[in-house]
């Protein structure tokens, strides 16, 4: 079971490690939701259906770098920065694409 973080205002982050399957699974399920992918320590939010987060096996699947699920994105950088890290940005591809222009800032 992957593991889970709730935030009782923005509701849960999943975390997917090694479990390609289940993060194949959840974004199957959740076109609509958010995806938090780390890159060399700097975190990135995707939607779901970004082509980035599916480029290649292997260098994008959960074996190499988890990724964090969740319906919001509020919850994905609260998730981020409890843990320490910086808040995250914007994949540029998905900025593009969002409605809610300009980028929120956390
Ligand atoms: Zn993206």
């Amino acid at each position: 079971m992957p593991e889970t973080q709730t935030f009782d205002d923005l509701g849960s982050v999943i975390v997917f490690d090694h479990d390609d399957k289940g993060f194949e699974d959840w974004v199957s399920a959740n076109q609509a939701g958010y995806v938090l992918n780390f890159r060399r320590g700097y975190g990135t939010l995707h939607h779901s259906t970004c082509p980035h987060l599916r480029m290649s096996v292997g260098q994008t699947s959960t074996g190499y770098r988890p990724k964090m699920c969740a319906h919001s994105e509020a919850a994905l950088a609260r998730w981020a920065t409890d843990k320490g890290h910086k808040p995250p940005v914007w994949c540029q591809t998905c900025s593009a694409l969002r409605e809610t222009a300009p980028a929120k800032v956390f």
